[in-house]
Protein backbone atom coordinates (compact mmCIF):
# COMPACT_ATOMS: atom_id res chain seq x y z
CA UNK A 1 0.00 0.00 0.00
CA UNK A 2 1.38 3.11 -1.27
CA UNK A 3 1.90 6.37 1.34
CA UNK A 4 -0.79 8.89 -0.08
CA UNK A 5 1.17 12.53 1.76
CA UNK A 6 -1.83 13.94 0.29
CA UNK A 7 -4.05 12.51 2.98
CA UNK A 8 -5.45 14.38 5.63
CA UNK A 9 -4.60 12.34 8.09
CA UNK A 10 -0.52 12.87 6.78
CA UNK A 11 -0.84 16.20 6.19
CA UNK A 12 -1.93 16.75 9.94
CA UNK A 13 0.75 14.12 11.01
CA UNK A 14 3.24 16.42 9.07
CA UNK A 15 2.07 19.99 10.11
CA UNK A 16 2.15 18.35 13.82
CA UNK A 17 5.71 17.24 13.54
CA UNK A 18 6.38 20.81 11.59
CA UNK A 19 4.66 22.83 15.11
CA UNK A 20 6.91 20.54 17.77
CA UNK A 21 10.02 20.84 15.57
CA UNK A 22 9.21 24.80 15.55
CA UNK A 23 8.53 24.94 19.73
CA UNK A 24 11.82 22.74 20.15
CA UNK A 25 13.50 24.65 17.85
CA UNK A 26 12.50 28.32 19.55
CA UNK A 27 12.65 26.93 23.18
CA UNK A 28 16.62 26.02 22.51
CA UNK A 29 17.08 29.20 20.88
CA UNK A 30 15.16 31.16 23.99
CA UNK A 31 17.00 28.95 26.39
CA UNK A 32 19.96 30.15 24.66
CA UNK A 33 19.38 33.42 24.33
CA UNK A 34 18.20 33.76 28.02
CA UNK A 35 20.72 31.96 29.71
CA UNK A 36 23.07 34.45 27.35
CA UNK A 37 21.08 37.01 29.06
CA UNK A 38 21.50 35.72 32.32
CA UNK A 39 25.26 35.61 32.41
CA UNK A 40 25.99 38.51 30.81
CA UNK A 41 23.32 40.35 33.26
CA UNK A 42 25.04 38.45 36.21
CA UNK A 43 28.28 40.01 35.13
CA UNK A 44 27.54 43.52 34.61
CA UNK A 45 25.61 43.32 37.95
CA UNK A 46 28.53 41.71 39.31
CA UNK A 47 30.62 45.13 38.26
CA UNK A 48 27.49 47.26 38.98
CA UNK A 49 27.06 45.66 42.65
CA UNK A 50 31.13 46.63 42.79
CA UNK A 51 30.82 50.27 41.16
CA UNK A 52 27.79 50.97 43.49
CA UNK A 53 29.16 49.28 46.70
CA UNK A 54 32.90 51.72 46.22
CA UNK A 55 30.85 54.36 45.19
CA UNK A 56 28.73 54.17 48.13
CA UNK A 57 31.82 53.22 50.95
CA UNK A 58 33.46 56.14 49.06
CA UNK A 59 30.58 58.72 49.83
CA UNK A 60 30.77 57.83 53.75
CA UNK A 61 31.74 60.01 56.30
CA UNK A 62 33.09 59.49 59.69
CA UNK A 63 34.62 61.76 62.61
CA UNK A 64 37.57 60.91 65.00
CA UNK A 65 37.05 62.85 67.87
CA UNK A 66 39.99 63.52 70.63
CA UNK A 67 39.17 65.01 74.59
CA UNK A 68 41.02 66.14 76.83
CA UNK A 69 44.18 67.16 75.57
CA UNK A 70 46.73 68.73 74.34
CA UNK A 71 48.46 65.65 76.65
CA UNK A 72 52.36 65.76 76.78
CA UNK A 73 52.82 62.27 75.59
CA UNK A 74 50.00 61.13 73.22
CA UNK A 75 48.90 63.87 71.22
CA UNK A 76 52.31 64.22 69.02
CA UNK A 77 52.72 60.19 68.39
CA UNK A 78 49.27 60.16 67.70
CA UNK A 79 49.22 63.45 65.07
CA UNK A 80 52.67 61.25 63.67
CA UNK A 81 50.11 58.58 62.63
CA UNK A 82 47.56 60.58 61.72
CA UNK A 83 49.61 62.39 59.59
CA UNK A 84 50.97 59.47 57.54
CA UNK A 85 47.62 58.48 57.01
CA UNK A 86 46.32 61.93 56.04
CA UNK A 87 43.58 61.97 58.01
CA UNK A 88 42.23 64.60 60.06
CA UNK A 89 40.37 64.67 63.15
CA UNK A 90 38.63 67.03 65.78
CA UNK A 91 40.38 67.87 69.27
CA UNK A 92 38.36 68.93 72.00
CA UNK A 93 41.17 71.16 74.02
CA UNK A 94 41.24 71.91 77.72
CA UNK A 95 41.85 75.58 78.48
CA UNK A 96 44.55 75.26 81.07
CA UNK A 97 46.28 72.30 78.94
CA UNK A 98 46.54 74.41 76.27
CA UNK A 99 48.13 77.18 78.06
CA UNK A 100 50.79 75.03 79.19
CA UNK A 101 51.29 73.27 75.64
CA UNK A 102 50.86 75.62 73.01
CA UNK A 103 53.15 74.07 70.93
CA UNK A 104 50.90 71.08 70.21
CA UNK A 105 48.21 72.73 70.05
CA UNK A 106 49.45 74.85 67.57
CA UNK A 107 50.78 71.72 65.59
CA UNK A 108 47.14 70.64 66.04
CA UNK A 109 45.86 73.19 64.13
CA UNK A 110 48.77 73.67 61.48
CA UNK A 111 48.41 70.20 60.76
CA UNK A 112 44.30 70.86 59.51
CA UNK A 113 42.45 69.61 62.47
CA UNK A 114 39.39 70.92 64.10
CA UNK A 115 39.96 72.64 68.02
CA UNK A 116 37.37 72.87 70.11
CA UNK A 117 36.25 73.58 73.81
CA UNK A 118 36.49 71.34 76.12
CA UNK A 119 36.44 73.29 79.51
CA UNK A 120 39.14 75.19 81.42
CA UNK A 121 39.53 72.84 84.32
CA UNK A 122 37.36 69.63 82.99
CA UNK A 123 34.50 70.59 85.22
CA UNK A 124 31.18 69.32 85.08
CA UNK A 125 29.65 72.78 83.72
CA UNK A 126 25.80 71.96 84.82
CA UNK A 127 27.29 71.72 88.68
CA UNK A 128 28.60 75.49 88.30
CA UNK A 129 26.55 78.78 88.58
CA UNK A 130 25.90 80.47 84.57
CA UNK A 131 28.58 82.78 85.55
CA UNK A 132 31.40 80.19 86.46
CA UNK A 133 30.84 77.91 83.59
CA UNK A 134 30.64 81.27 81.19
CA UNK A 135 33.97 81.87 82.12
CA UNK A 136 35.13 77.83 81.64
CA UNK A 137 33.79 78.29 78.17
CA UNK A 138 35.05 81.98 77.37
CA UNK A 139 38.71 81.69 78.87
CA UNK A 140 39.44 78.71 77.11
CA UNK A 141 37.78 80.12 73.30
CA UNK A 142 40.44 82.84 74.42
CA UNK A 143 43.71 80.81 75.23
CA UNK A 144 42.70 78.54 71.88
CA UNK A 145 42.52 82.22 69.89
CA UNK A 146 45.88 83.50 71.16
CA UNK A 147 47.46 80.28 70.08
CA UNK A 148 46.04 79.43 67.16
CA UNK A 149 43.92 82.34 65.75
CA UNK A 150 40.84 80.95 65.89
CA UNK A 151 38.11 81.21 67.49
CA UNK A 152 36.38 77.29 68.71
CA UNK A 153 32.74 77.22 67.49
CA UNK A 154 32.06 73.59 69.12
CA UNK A 155 31.67 72.87 72.61
CA UNK A 156 31.97 69.90 74.08
CA UNK A 157 30.95 69.48 77.37
CA UNK A 158 33.28 67.29 80.22
CA UNK A 159 30.96 63.94 80.63
CA UNK A 160 28.45 65.59 78.10
CA UNK A 161 26.50 68.21 80.52
CA UNK A 162 26.37 71.48 79.56
CA UNK A 163 24.81 74.02 81.99
CA UNK A 164 21.51 74.49 81.22
CA UNK A 165 21.03 77.68 80.96
CA UNK A 166 23.97 78.47 79.31
CA UNK A 167 23.82 80.70 76.23
CA UNK A 168 27.47 81.45 74.51
CA UNK A 169 27.82 84.66 72.66
CA UNK A 170 28.87 84.27 70.07
CA UNK A 171 26.49 80.78 70.21
CA UNK A 172 28.70 77.56 70.07
CA UNK A 173 27.51 74.09 68.92
CA UNK A 174 27.13 71.60 71.81
CA UNK A 175 28.42 68.15 70.22
CA UNK A 176 28.52 65.03 71.79
CA UNK A 177 28.90 61.53 70.06
CA UNK A 178 27.34 58.80 68.55
CA UNK A 179 29.72 55.78 69.14
CA UNK A 180 32.04 55.43 72.64
CA UNK A 181 34.97 53.75 72.49
CA UNK A 182 35.62 53.94 75.98
CA UNK A 183 39.09 54.00 75.93
CA UNK A 184 39.55 56.32 78.77
CA UNK A 185 38.64 52.56 81.02
CA UNK A 186 40.25 50.31 79.22
CA UNK A 187 44.10 48.92 78.87
CA UNK A 188 43.47 46.55 75.65
CA UNK A 189 43.85 47.94 72.19
CA UNK A 190 41.62 45.04 70.99
CA UNK A 191 38.32 45.90 72.98
CA UNK A 192 38.45 49.75 72.51
CA UNK A 193 38.75 48.67 68.57
CA UNK A 194 35.87 46.71 68.27
CA UNK A 195 34.19 48.93 70.72
CA UNK A 196 33.86 50.94 67.72
CA UNK A 197 34.09 48.98 63.90
CA UNK A 198 31.02 47.26 64.51
CA UNK A 199 28.94 50.60 64.94
CA UNK A 200 30.50 52.49 62.46
CA UNK A 201 28.62 54.11 59.98
CA UNK A 202 27.96 56.79 57.50
CA UNK A 203 28.13 60.42 59.76
CA UNK A 204 29.13 58.48 62.83
CA UNK A 205 31.08 60.95 65.33
CA UNK A 206 33.54 58.75 67.43
CA UNK A 207 34.49 59.45 71.09
CA UNK A 208 38.05 59.05 71.53
CA UNK A 209 41.02 60.43 74.01
CA UNK A 210 44.34 61.52 73.16
CA UNK A 211 45.98 60.35 76.55
CA UNK A 212 47.25 57.17 76.68
CA UNK A 213 49.52 54.49 74.78
CA UNK A 214 46.16 52.35 74.20
CA UNK A 215 44.39 55.03 72.99
CA UNK A 216 46.56 55.99 70.69
CA UNK A 217 46.94 52.27 69.00
CA UNK A 218 43.29 52.09 68.77
CA UNK A 219 42.75 55.27 67.04
CA UNK A 220 45.26 54.26 64.22
CA UNK A 221 43.91 50.88 64.24
CA UNK A 222 40.35 52.16 63.96
CA UNK A 223 41.56 54.81 60.98
CA UNK A 224 43.21 52.01 59.04
CA UNK A 225 40.40 49.67 58.98
CA UNK A 226 37.44 51.96 58.21
CA UNK A 227 39.88 53.28 55.42
CA UNK A 228 40.22 49.62 54.07
CA UNK A 229 36.56 50.17 54.14
CA UNK A 230 35.74 53.29 52.19
CA UNK A 231 35.45 56.02 55.12
CA UNK A 232 36.64 59.09 54.68
CA UNK A 233 37.78 60.36 57.89
CA UNK A 234 36.50 64.28 58.34
CA UNK A 235 36.63 67.11 60.65
CA UNK A 236 33.12 67.39 62.25
CA UNK A 237 31.93 70.71 60.72
CA UNK A 238 32.09 68.34 57.63
CA UNK A 239 29.38 66.16 59.52
CA UNK A 240 27.36 69.01 60.77
CA UNK A 241 27.53 72.00 58.85
CA UNK A 242 27.18 70.48 55.50
ZN1 LIG B 1 36.82 65.00 78.94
Amino acid sequence: MGVDFRSRKWLLFLALADCILLILWYRGLFGTAENTAQASSGKSLNRKEISQNSVEAEGKKIALTFDDGPNDLYTEPLLDGLKERNVKATFFLIGNEVLEKPEITRRIAEEGHMIGNHSFYHVDLSKLSEEEARMQIERTNEVIYEVTGQYPQLIRPPFGKLHPRLVCDPPMAEVLWTIDSRDWELDDVGTVVMNVLPKAEDNAIILMHDASATSVAAALSIVDSLLKEGYTFVTLDEILFV
